[in-house]
């Protein structure tokens, strides 16, 4: 399958993906895990999109296209993948169908995943991720065994830079700003799935019931 989540930090787009790929070995492009890998091994486009991710604000649209032109071209992407995380602007989405109809490839449809603003806010306080993996665990409702410790890898379970409270308030107020009209956008083309749901296992059934797997 190929498709782009959309949806707020925190909405499920990370969780949803990871289950999706399970499905048909489809792959998860998360924009967001591969420039904090950049940031991590302290890479040039690391160092070009650290201060802007620190602030919870987006990096420029060109480093990003810059990253997914060359990604969509890899060959894992011929099983299909799952787009978490971009695109994230209105250029952005021109620019990933000016590409897609340069490599000739059609997106099944794009799922828009809708969560009340107050389970997002609680969501991304509680939110732990692990720095080597990915992870991502939740200290009420699924904390890692060891406290700090990933479950599947070992590796250090933390607090995202972004996810301070002053971070996620301007995640937000970016996402509503820039991301959010990326839902009228793909109305306008026919091809939006919005679903309303809190839990991961809802928003599975409602992609595989348009898939018609
Ligand atoms: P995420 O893990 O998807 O929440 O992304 C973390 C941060 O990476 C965002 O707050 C942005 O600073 C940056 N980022 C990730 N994806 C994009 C994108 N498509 N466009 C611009 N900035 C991005």
């Amino acid at each position: 399958m190929k498709l782009i989540l959309l949806g707020a930090p925190g909405a499920g787009k990370g969780t949803v993906a990871k289950l999706l790929t399970k499905m048909d070995g489809s792959v998860q492009i998360s924009t967001g895990d591969i420039l904090r890998g950049a940031v991590a091994a302290g890479t040039e486009l690391g160092k070009q999109a650290e201060a802007a991710m620190k602030a919870g604000d987006l990096v420029s649209d060109d480093l990003i296209m810059g990253i997914m032109k060359d990604r969509l071209r890899e060959d894992d992407c011929k099983s299909g993948y799952l787009l978490d995380g971009f695109p994230r602007t209105i250029p952005q989405a021109e620019a990933l169908k000016a590409l897609l109809a340069d490599m000739g490839e059609e997106l099944d449809f794009v799922v828009n995943i809708d969560v009340p603003r107050d389970v997002i806010l609680d969501r991304l306080t509680t939110r732990r991720t692990c720095t080597d993996c990915g992870a991502i665990y939740n200290v009420k409702s699924n904390p890692p065994k060891e406290e700090g410790k990933c479950d599947s890898c070992g590796g250090p379970v933390v607090q995202r830079d972004d996810e301070t409270e002053e971070a996620i308030g301007n995640r937000l107020d970016v996402y509503n700003e820039k991301t959010a009209p990326l839902a009228n956008f793909y109305e306008g083309e026919g091809m939006l799935l919005t679903v309303s749901a809190t839990s991961s296992d809802a928003v599975i059934d409602a992609i595989t019931e348009k898939l018609g797997k």
